[in-house]
């Protein structure tokens, strides 16, 4: 009877009475408690993100303070713009790129005419440049470095 008379008295009374509440105080607490560990997994997120994506501890250094400094916006910001791969998908890919080369001799080319020639051709080609001499004892094609025939054990002759 008490509260239907203060509610006809104020008719906000009751909500001024929840917010004043130690049940909403609690919500309230609870709610910035939440918000502030969301921060700092968010922070701690990009620290981890951007050691898998960068090299340059200046830039992981400014993505961190960025998401500390700007809760919730610099992670979000961090995340339009770090790099699309991981550091460890494009030393991967490096690497496969460099045996590939070395599988196919996609390295060698005619010194004359850059067309892509065959580690064992004697002549370009395209361009009928010499690119190799044949070993006079075997006739294997030998490397300009080789001191010796690696095939008969011939050592090449002195003059190119
Ligand atoms: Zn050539
Ligand atoms: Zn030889």
């Amino acid at each position: 009877m008490h509260a239907l008379l203060i509610a006809a008295a104020n008719p906000l009374q009751p909500i001024v009475d929840f917010y004043e509440s130690g049940l909403f105080r609690a919500g309230l607490r609870l709610s910035l408690l939440f918000v502030v560990v969301l921060w700092l997994s968010l922070a701690l997120w990009v620290y981890k993100d951007a050691r898998r994506r960068m090299n340059d501890p200046i830039l992981i250094g400014v993505a961190v303070a960025a998401g500390v400094l700007f809760p919730f916006v610099g992670p979000l910001v961090y995340l339009f713009l770090r790099p699309p791969e991981y550091l460890d998908d494009v030393r991967e890919r490096e690497l496969e790129i460099r045996l590939m080369e070395r599988r196919f001799g996609g390295a060698d080319t005619c010194p004359g005419c850059s067309a892509p020639v065959e580690a064992d051709f004697l002549v370009c080609p395209a361009c009928s440049k010499r690119l190799r001499k044949a070993c006079e004892s075997c006739e294997r094609p030998l490397d300009p470095a080789w001191q010796v025939c690696p095939y008969c054990a011939a050592a090449p002759p002195a003059t190119a």
